[in-house]
């Protein structure tokens, strides 16, 4: 039996396990299938607060990692696949095995929105992508494409630059969601183009098991065109991963976890932090900052202190 189980080990999970080890709770991190989370496809993390220098995401995330270590905690590997939130203890099951609970803490992250077309499904890997980090090496001196008006959509073309020819951003309005700061930067890159008023309908060419171009509509007019590229970066936001929960504790109209009073939620004893409760800020820092709370939380409720969250 433990005292905590945390689900994901991204900033918040991990600074979650930092706190719950030292406050002597027994202390298990389901990591999931990307164990530490985001980060581990971010390069260089500006500003995390002690690294004036600058951190890679993994060596950040490396780091959180030993420092849980350190103070006792116990990792499993894979991602959780039956939580039984009806009753205490509540119940984890990681593949073969099932644990018993006292507390959960949930800090399970978000992951990237596709578009859900067939083409961009078969064509992931093969020049369709999600991560300009991880994959925008492949494609230099080609031509790509980016889905999106956002900020990461702008972050993702900016960095595509480095090694693309050229850019292309596809954007179904004719405004960009992004910040000021970041439009002035892709306005002002040579290498960066826009299509207006346009969504993807299809990626060519699935009998070539490649990306040769995506077919555009013009959703004013409704003409569709072909634009020739290599690659495809998806930048439409993301989904909070709360799949697993649905029904057994209150979430947003997005899926989003509802918290309330620093990071309860609607079922007593189940805590959550990080992205996966956070839609706004969604930062390194802010997730570190949750999975503290959840922690102290969690001791809370095991002492007895906070029996019911009043909600
Ligand atoms: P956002 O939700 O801000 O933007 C998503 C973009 O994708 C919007 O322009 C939206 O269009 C478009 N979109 C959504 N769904 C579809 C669809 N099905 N088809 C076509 N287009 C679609 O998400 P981001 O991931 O860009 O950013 C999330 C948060 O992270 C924001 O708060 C952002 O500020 C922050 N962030 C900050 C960065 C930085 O400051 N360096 C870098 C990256 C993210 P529409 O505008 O029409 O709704």
């Amino acid at each position: 039996m433990y005292d905590v189980a945390i689900l994901g080990s991204g900033p918040a999970g991990l600074t979650a396990a930092i706190y719950s080890c030292r406050a002597e709770l027994k202390t298990l991190i389901i990591e999931g299938m990307s164990a530490g989370g985001q980060l581990m496809i971010t390069t260089t993390v500006d500003n995390f607060p002690g690294f004036p220098e600058g951190v890679q995401g993994p060596e950040l995330m490396d780091r959180m990692k030993k420092q849980a270590q350190r103070f006792g905690a116990e990792f499993k590997g894979g991602d959780a696949t039956v939580i039984d939130l009806s009753s205490e203890p509540f119940k984890v099951t990681v593949g073969s095995e099932t644990i018993e609970t006292r507390t959960i803490i949930i800090a399970t992250g978000s992951s990237s929105r596709w578009l859900g077309l067939g083409s961009e499904k078969k064509l992931r890997g093969r020049g369709v992508s999600a991560c300009a980090t991880c994959d925008g090496f492949f494609f230099t001196g080609k031509e790509v494409a980016v889905v999106g008006g956002g900020d990461a959509a702008i972050e993702e073309a900016t960095f595509l630059t480095r090694f693309a020819k050229k850019v292309t951003i596809i954007h179904r309005r004719d405004e960009l969601r992004a910040s000021k700061a970041m439009q002035k930067r892709a306005f002002d890159n040579d290498k960066i183009e826009f299509q207006w008023n346009s969504i993807v309908e299809d990626i060519l060419d699935t009998s070539q098991n490649k990306v040769t171009a995506v077919v555009l509509k013009d959703v004013k007019t409704g003409k569709k065109r072909e634009l020739p590229v290599d690659g495809v970066f998806i930048a439409i936001g993301h989904d909070p991963a709360t799949g697993i929960l649905k029904g057994q504790l209150k979430l947003d109209e997005k899926g989003y976890i509802v918290t309330r009073k620093y990071t309860l939620t609607s079922v007593p004893g189940v805590f959550a932090a990080g992205d996966v409760q956070d839609p706004r800020y969604r930062q390194a820092i802010s997730a570190a900052g949750s999975g503290c709370m959840a922690a102290i939380d969690a001791l809370k409720y095991v002492q007895g202190e906070e029996a019911t969250p009043g909600w």
